[in-house]
Parts: structure tokens; C-alpha cells; sequence
């Protein structure tokens, strides 16, 4: 017999907004974003700034003209990282079973910590969460995953909305389809041509039009919208510091073009691991070996953490410039991602499928050329330097047998 359970989705509310502000009483009340300073879009909004239109994504020209007195804030990812490690130590204290999915949200599994009724827990969290940090948060209780967090993002900001056992169909039947897991900009305009706005449709509908519809998701999908979703919590384990790579040539080397398409490759399959642990890198290290054997290393950040190679690429050439100050053969060089975070853009957006910004694109395009390559092998997707690379090594020139590197630590 499977025991109801009981899932708490915990939401903070325009995180990065609400930590600056947190932080500095002087942004109390005020409309600010956080964001513009590279992409030049915001990427977090106060809700005071939302009362004026400004959104997540959108173009802080644009945001400016909307919402003159707009005060807008450099992103601080070691400051929304600290906030967010408090906030989850909150979480801690109700149970180990906690899955932090990003920077701001994550899962609790309360159905084992039945020494309280789980409603009253919720209550105690966003109450400590709004009087130690004060920032707050938006809560979901049901007895899925997918309900709960649906549930957290109805009703935002500082709300507590709870689905109860038996409830799941009917909460979910007349919510717009693009709640629904994996439907966004692309799926929504499907479904609304072929009639289907709520969720209760997609659940009645054949399986056999669906499919026609979604594809092959369109089992999973199905299932979602009838309330079922058995995925339990995962609780996290600790995340890597850092993650390296490092190649000792079969003969010292010269060649510059060389040696950074090796530190190119490098980057890519550092940046898949990345994704795959769901994680976001600011620091880059290149390191190399002189034929002497002394080494040397130079750092770089990027300004937001990436998960994306794209972003590493133009600190590899500066970087082995800098490293590499004597004209004299190299023996071995590394790569290292370091000041890893969970996080990613302010993923505020993503069930609900609104229109997502490029780095979200950016992000799933990374992901999509990643599972071909899990599907299809690793040549199914080759840069420019791969390619390179091959030919080169198979002239025999600069060959060498990539060596793992010292892993996690
Ligand atoms: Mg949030």
C-alpha cells in the first residue's frame, strides 16, 4: 500500500531582486532590477518594478523606458549563493529530504517528517525565511512533485497553496496547457490550434492525436495533466568545487593553434559535465607545463556563471597568452571550471513556458546537441576545432593520449 505523500515546493519570489534588497534597506520598496550589465536583458525584477511592466528577459532599454526610476543592479552571485544556502539550511531543519533544484527552489519530502502536520511546517519555513533573510517565498503542498510546484507559482509572491490528496485532476484540469512540463513558446501555439487550451483536454484526449501533436512526449505529458507524477525526491548530494581536465603531450609542443583546440575540447566536455550535474561555472584556469617541468597557471571569470562553452571560448587565447610567457615547449596542459553554482538564469519562467531568455535557448540547444551525442556517439556533433584537431592528430602531428584528469575534488 503506498503511503500518501506529502511534497512541499518552496519558490523564492524575484530572488535576485529580493536579495539585493534584502541586503540594502535603501532598495526597500523600490523598483530595481538585477541584470543588464552583459546580456543586456533583466533577470530579475522587485515587484515594484513589475507593478510597472518590467519583466524577467526583457531589454533593460526597454525596461528603462517602461519604468524611468528603474534602479538596476549587477548581478552578485556569491551574495544569492550565501542567501540561498541559508534558506535551504531552513529547509534542512525540517528534513534531510530536500532536492534543491536551483538557486532558489527546491523540493521538501515531508511525508516521513510526521511530527508536525506538513501545512504548519510551511509555515514555520517561509516565516523564518522571511524574518532572518527577509526575502520571501511562495510554497505548493501536494502529493506530487509537479502539483506542488505548480501550485508555489499560481499565486506569487509570499502565498501557500496546497492541493489536497484526491485533488490533483481537478486542480490541474483548467489551467492553461503551457503549465504543463516541456510546453513553451513552441508547444502552446500547437495545442491552441488544435483547440486544446486546458490541461483537462490534453488528459481526455486520444493518445493517438497527441502523438501527432508532441511526438513521442506525448505519453508523459498525458500523465502529467491526469495528476500523476510517482518522480520522487532526490536530495541533493554536495556539488563539485571544481572540475578539470589535463593532456600530457607524447612530445613537447609549439604550436599554438594546437594547443588551444585542445583547450577548446576541453571546455566542451568540462561545460557537458556541467550541465549534466546542473551546474554553472564563472572561473576558467589555464594551465600548462614547461618542458622543465615548472608550471604555471592564469585565471578569468566571466561576469555570470555559464554553463555553456560559447562563454569560455574567448578566455582561452588571453589566458594562454598570459600563461604561456616563455617561448619554450609545452609538455601538458589543463583546463579548469572553478566557482561552480547552481545557478543558472532565474529559472522563474521555465514551467510555466512564457518566453524565455536567450541564455535559456542558448542553454537548450547545449542540451540538445548533448543527447545526440549520448544517442549518437561523439562525432555526431563536431566544432570547427574538433575537426581540426582529428585531422591533426591523425597526420601524427602533436599526438597524445588524452589523459582524465584529477576529477572532482
Ligand atoms: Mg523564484
Amino acid at each position: 500500500m503506498n503511503q500518501i505523500r506529502s511534497i512541499l515546493h518552496l519558490d523564492a519570489d524575484a530572488f535576485y531582486a529580493s536579495v539585493e534588497q534584502a541586503a540594502d534597506s535603501r532598495l526597500r520598496g523600490k523598483a530595481i532590477a538585477v541584470g543588464g550589465t552583459r546580456r543586456g536583458v533583466v533577470s530579475s525584477a522587485s515587484y515594484e518594478a513589475r507593478a510597472m511592466g518590467v519583466r524577467t528577459a526583457m531589454p533593460t532599454t526597454k525596461a528603462k523606458k517602461l519604468c524611468p526610476e528603474l534602479i538596476l543592479i549587477p548581478g552578485d552571485f556569491e551574495k544569492y549563493e550565501r542567501f540561498s544556502q541559508l534558506m535551504f539550511a531552513y529547509a534542512y531543519d525540517l528534513t534531510p529530504q530536500v532536492e534543491i533544484c536551483s538557486i532558489d527552489e527546491g523540493y521538501l519530502d515531508l511525508t516521513e517528517a510526521a511530527h508536525e502536520n506538513p501545512r504548519d511546517s510551511a509555515t514555520r519555513l517561509s516565516q523564518l525565511v522571511r524574518e532572518n533573510l527577509k526575502i520571501t517565498i511562495s510554497q505548493g503542498l501536494a502529493t506530487t512533485k509537479f502539483c506542488s510546484a505548480v501550485a508555489s507559482k499560481l499565486k506569487k509572491p509570499n502565498h501557500f497553496l496546497e492541493v489536497s490528496p484526491g485533488s490533483e485532476f481537478t486542480f490541474l484540469s483548467p489551467l492553461p496547457t503551457r503549465w504543463l512540463p516541456g510546453v513553451g513558446t513552441r508547444t502552446e501555439p500547437l495545442f491552441l490550434q488544435a483547440g486544446l487550451q486546458q490541461i483537462r483536454q490534453v488528459a481526455e484526449m486520444s493518445i493517438h492525436d497527441l502523438e501527432r501533436l508532441v511526438g513521442s512526449s506525448a505519453q508523459s505529458l498525458q500523465v502529467f495533466a491526469r495528476g500523476i507524477d510517482p518522480r520522487p525526491v532526490i536530495p541533493a548530494t554536495p556539488a563539485p568545487k571544481s572540475m578539470g581536465e589535463q593532456e600530457t603531450f607524447d612530445a613537447d609542443t609549439h604550436d599554438e593553434g594546437f594547443i588551444l583546440a585542445v583547450l577548446r575540447t576541453m571546455t566542451d566536455r568540462l561545460c557537458r559535465r556541467l550541465r549534466e550535474e546542473g551546474l554553472a561555472a564563472r572561473t576558467l584556469t589555464v594551465r600548462i607545463r614547461y618542458r622543465n617541468m615548472e608550471d604555471m597557471a592564469r585565471s578569468d571569470s566571466l561576469q555570470d556563471p555559464s554553463p555553456l562553452e560559447n562563454d569560455f571560448y574567448p578566455l582561452l587565447a588571453p589566458l594562454l597568452k598570459r600563461t604561456w610567457a616563455r617561448s619554450e615547449s609545452l609538455r601538458l596542459v589543463g583546463v579548469r571550471l572553478s566557482n561552480l553554482h547552481s545557478a543558472l538564469p532565474e529559472p522563474e519562467l521555465a514551467l510555466t513556458g512564457l518566453p524565455q531568455k536567450s541564455a535559456a535557448e542558448r542553454l537548450q540547444l547545449a542540451e540538445a546537441s548533448d543527447h545526440l551525442r549520448r544517442r549518437y556517439g561523439k562525432s555526431a556533433i563536431l566544432r570547427g576545432h574538433d575537426l581540426w584537431l582529428r585531422k591533426k592528430r591523425s597526420d601524427g602531428e602533436g599526438g597524445c593520449d588524452p589523459l582524465p584528469g584529477p576529477g572532482k575534488n
